[in-house]
């Protein structure tokens, strides 16, 4: 697409609704970067885990949240995240920084750091981004161009994860869904939410092609317009 105008597009929703797949492919499509937000809560985590930190013990997590240095690609082909120089890529995506990622990203002082670092990766992509999350649209980039909250069933939801975790058992996998979101919904510092003025768009019988045709159709309609 052939535009001057940087233009940003914010997608968020609960797990196991594509987003990360939507994301990525919109922003391959259309050539803008990409930026996923919850690798980077997944990469402090994963840190706080490997030195020690107990994770049960705010204070302890908010004392540190500034020591790792996290760099994120925002190449949606290859999405690449760094921990003090360490590629995390593959240690991030492990059950056990799944099953605590929502404690270490509720703490008010990992979320100020990471939502710094997020909107000055945004503000640097020159032909404009895709950022994917649970706070995008509400807190980190209210003001983006377009803002996209995908949901889908609870069930949907645990059958895309349990076969991108391949060998999980669908129950487990919906248990654990179920869990984290309780946890991202309610904590206090921006929750996951839908902004006032996000379009809803419930993936449960659409196919992951059509979810990206869908909203390729929106940024290109906003892109008309401006
Ligand atoms: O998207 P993903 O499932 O990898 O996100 C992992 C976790 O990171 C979420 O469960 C949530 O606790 C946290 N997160 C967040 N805010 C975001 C993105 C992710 O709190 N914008």
């Amino acid at each position: 697409m052939e535009s001057a105008t940087p233009v940003i597009v914010a997608i968020d929703g609960p797990a196991g609704t594509g987003k990360s797949s939507t994301s990525k492919a919109v922003a391959a499509q259309l050539g803008l970067s990409y930026l996923d937000t919850g690798a980077q809560y997944r990469a402090i985590t994963w840190w706080m885990v490997s030195n020690g930190i107990d994770i049960d013990d705010p204070s302890a997590i908010a004392a540190v949240a500034g020591k790792p240095e996290i760099v994120s690609g925002t190449d949606p082909e290859g999405p690449a995240i760094t921990v003090d120089g360490v590629d995390v890529s593959a240690p991030i995506r492990t059950q056990e920084v799944s099953s605590k990622v929502s404690a270490v990203s509720a703490v008010p002082e990992v979320r100020a750091r990471i939502t710094e670092l997020q909107r000055s990766i945004a503000a640097s992509a020159e032909k404009g981004i895709v950022v994917e999350g649970r706070d995008i649209g509400t807190t980190v980039l209210p003001d983006a161009d377009l803002k996209i909250f995908l949901t889908a069933s609870p069930e949907a939801r645990a059958a895309r994860r349990s076969g991108e975790l391949k060998g999980s058992d669908v129950h487990s996998t919906r248990e654990a869904l179920i869990k984290r979101d309780a946890a991202d919904s309610s904590r206090k510092t921006s929750p996951l939410a839908k902004a006032d003025d996000a379009v809803e768009v419930d993936t449960t019988e659409l196919t992951l092609a059509q979810v990206i045709e869908c909203v390729v159709t929106l940024v290109e309609e906003k892109r008309a317009g401006k």
